[in-house]
Parts: C-alpha cells; sequence; structure tokens
C-alpha cells in the first residue's frame, strides 16, 4: 500500500493567490461592469527587451540546424552564461566567485524550495517574517517545520518579525538555529539590509555553524549606493552562505525560466557526529545532476543577452519604469496618510491598514471601494497581519488610475 507522506497534508489548505482569486471572482460575478485593477501578484508585465528576443531568435535558428542544434546541455548550465555571471555580477562589485561555484536554473523558485535537502530533516530554521511562503512550506513538506498552531506559526521554526516597530531590522536569534532565510530586497517588505546589518548575520553564522540562505531576486532594483547586492559582499560570507539570484523580475523571465544558485566551496557543514565538514558544493552539483537536467539552451541565450551592453541598458530601463511606478504609488498613498515602507529600493509597497483594520478585511473594503486589489499581509506570515502588499509591475496608467480611485474611495 502506498502511504502518503502527510506532511503534506499540514500545509495550510489554500494558496495565498487562490483565496485572492476566489475573492476577486465572487466580486467579478456581482459587478459584470467594472474594471478591476490588481496591484497584487508579483509578476511583470513589460515584454521582453531587444537584446534577449534577438538572442532567443538566433538561439531557435541554431537549433534548426544540424552542427548548431544543442540536445542535453551541462546540468550546471553553459559556461559562457556562468563566465558572464561571475563577471558582471561579482567580478563588478570585487566578488570573486568561481564559475564551478555557479548553478544555473529554471529560475530561484525551485532552488530556494529543493536546498534544504542539503541538511539533515532535523536542523532547526529561522525566517524573517513576514516572508516568501517558499521557506516555510518547503521545510512543512520534508517534516522539518513541526506543527502549525492557530496563528499560522510554526512549532520548529524560529520567527523573526519584522514590524513598524523594530523598523523592519529583524533581531538576530537569541539561541542557536543550524539554517537560516534571509531575502533581500524583501518580498513582501520592499525593505532592505544595511551592510553593517547584514554582517552580524554573517558573524552570527560564523559563530554558530549555520547556514544562511540569502534570495537576492530583487538585488537589480537596488537603487542606493550602499546597500549590498550580494551577500558575498560581506567577509566570511562564502563560508556560510549560499545566494540565489533570478532573471524574472530583474529582466522579465516569469515565463522564460532562468535563474542561477551560487554554493562557495568554501562552505562546509558537519556530520552528525561532528567528525567530518563535508563541501556543500559538490552535493549539490550531485543533486542537480540527479534531480534536474539543465535549463533550456535557448533560454540561457537569453539569459546571456542580458549581460551585452544593449541587454544592460535595456533591462535599467525597464527597471526604471518600475521604480517609477514605486515612486508615484509610494508618493500617493504617503500623502493620502497612509504609512508606507518599501518601494525604495524594491518593487513592493509594504502598506500599513489604517484603524488597526486586519489584511483581509482592508483587502475587501478596498476592492469594494476603490476596485483595487492588493495581498494581505498576512498571506506572508503572523507579522504580516495590519499590512497589504502592492506591487509596482503593473501598467504606468493604471497604477495612476488606481492611486485616483483610492483617493476617491478615502473621500466618500
Ligand atoms: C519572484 C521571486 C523569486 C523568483 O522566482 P522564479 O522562480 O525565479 O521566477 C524568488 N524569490 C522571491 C522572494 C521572489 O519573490
Amino acid at each position: 500500500m502506498a502511504l502518503i507522506n502527510e506532511h503534506y497534508l499540514k500545509l495550510q489548505r489554500s494558496y495565498l493567490f487562490a483565496d485572492i482569486a476566489k475573492k476577486v471572482n465572487i466580486f467579478k460575478v456581482s459587478h459584470p461592469k467594472e474594471r478591476l485593477i490588481s496591484l497584487g501578484i508579483g509578476d511583470v508585465t513589460l515584454p521582453l527587451c531587444p537584446a534577449v528576443i534577438d538572442a532567443m531568435h538566433k538561439a531557435v535558428d541554431d537549433m534548426a540546424v544540424k552542427e548548431h542544434f544543442h540536445g542535453y546541455g551541462p546540468e550546471q548550465g553553459y559556461l559562457w552564461l556562468r563566465e558572464a555571471i561571475v563577471k558582471n555580477d561579482f567580478l563588478t562589485r570585487g566578488i570573486h566567485i568561481d564559475p564551478s561555484e555557479v548553478f544555473v536554473n529554471d529560475g530561484a523558485k525551485g532552488d530556494t524550495g529543493n536546498i534544504g535537502e542539503l541538511v539533515r530533516w532535523d536542523n532547526s530554521m529561522a525566517v524573517t517574517d513576514p516572508i516568501y511562503p517558499v521557506y516555510i512550506d518547503s521545510n512543512v513538506m520534508n517534516g522539518r517545520a513541526g506543527t502549525v498552531n492557530e496563528h499560522g506559526e510554526w512549532s520548529n521554526v524560529t520567527y523573526m518579525p519584522c514590524n513598524e516597530q523594530n523598523a523592519f531590522v529583524p533581531r538576530i536569534p537569541d539561541h542557536r538555529v543550524d539554517m537560516i532565510y534571509l531575502c533581500y530586497p524583501n518580498n513582501p517588505t520592499g525593505t532592505v539590509i544595511t551592510k553593517s546589518e547584514l554582517r552580524k548575520w554573517v558573524n552570527y553564522a560564523i559563530r554558530n555553524d549555520a547556514v544562511i540562505f540569502y534570495d537576492a531576486a530583487y538585488e537589480a532594483y537596488i537603487q542606493d549606493d550602499d546597500i549590498p547586492h550580494s551577500i558575498y559582499e560581506i567577509k566570511g560570507a562564502r563560508k556560510v552562505a549560499i545566494e540565489f539570484h533570478s532573471y524574472s523580475k530583474t529582466a522579465g523571465f516569469t515565463g522564460i525560466r532562468c535563474g542561477y544558485t551560487i554554493v562557495p566551496k568554501e562552505l562546509t557543514a558537519s556530520t552528525l557526529d561532528g567528525s567530518r565538514r563535508l563541501a556543500l558544493n559538490p552535493l549539490w552539483n550531485r543533486h542537480q545532476c540527479t534531480k534536474f537536467n539543465g535549463v533550456s539552451y535557448v533560454s540561457q541565450r537569453a539569459a546571456e543577452a542580458i549581460y551585452t551592453a544593449e541587454g544592460k541598458q535595456q533591462v535599467r530601463e525597464q527597471i526604471a519604469y518600475y521604480m517609477g511606478n514605486a515612486r508615484l504609488m509610494q508618493q500617493a498613498l504617503t500623502q493620502l496618510g497612509f504609512r508606507v515602507y518599501g518601494g525604495v529600493n524594491a518593487p513592493y509597497l509594504w502598506v500599513k491598514t489604517p484603524d488597526g483594520s486586519t489584511s483581509w478585511r482592508f483587502f475587501e473594503e478596498m476592492l469594494y471601494g476603490a476596485h483595487v486589489v492588493c495581498t494581505p499581509g498576512v498571506g506572508f506570515g503572523p507579522s504580516g497581519e495590519g499590512y497589504v502588499r502592492l506591487t509596482s509591475f503593473g501598467d504606468r496608467d493604471d497604477c495612476l488610475e488606481a492611486m485616483e480611485r483610492i483617493a476617491h474611495w478615502l473621500k466618500k
């Protein structure tokens, strides 16, 4: 008899965005003529830039002729892409990464969800709260998270709240944990971490023999010069951190699928009896060779094109467009009296709901009052209660209209 993995049954009943879709559909059925503006789901809307499109066309042509056809590629990714990554994303910041430390993937979600396989199932874990749900849900599936209470907190997870009271700076745990998930610039709060704060985490990990999983999916949105783009800007991080990058938000690759993970050679973990320390890089290589067969040639050529002079310029323009949206939304909402966080170095705005309203209540009020869709903050973790997330990935005119609608709604 096949027995089910009962850890899956512990997962929250449904997915946050499915709940939102359900409520939006109810609205649509009762208001068939109204046009909703969604500032909810974190997906990009601009088409791929010309440099990427040209590279993809060329790659398709390669696949059409025998001499240039590509079958299975290297599991870790083509060397030309890994070399472009090393040169453009790291060397320019004074960080030395070897191409053998780069693992090209089909986007960051898979790797952030799978990376926990490298360490024992009973390792303890910590996350900032609120957070991208993948880090916790993937650990629920393998049994590491424990059981959930009525506030949505898992028994074996250390939560590090990020809220107005601590200016969204998480406190370092007062006990030791084995694995730490950090995401900066942060989804959902849009806040960033300074170098000196990040240094505290690296030092904590070194002292406690912990590993940091650092999700840098939004690093391209950083505008301020002194905010770190990579955890490897911090001395000692190569010994304790794995870093995830994605072209999804950087260059609109959500539908193309490409990203990469850095697993430095110096990063090690201990065997249970403490007799040996082993490098995680060869283990991750083994993981990828067993469970992954590489990213398509066309997608990798598309990613390579981002690093050409034209590609860099075109991607910068797309990011500037989204950050322009963020700025105008941030200004409009602040003027209306909202307390707004993020939106300066990230495409997300984290908005305090007025009058102590719950996330879901405010979501419904804005849906019915302004016909604007947001994401209830509590869907990202217990400390997200009392906030909603707005994204700046929409159309400029839609953002402007959404702000007008909200202003109009509040005046009523
Ligand atoms: C969007 C996102 C990713 C990237 O997902 P892909 O699988 O690369 O599309 C990773 N981490 C966070 C926090 C995200 O919001």
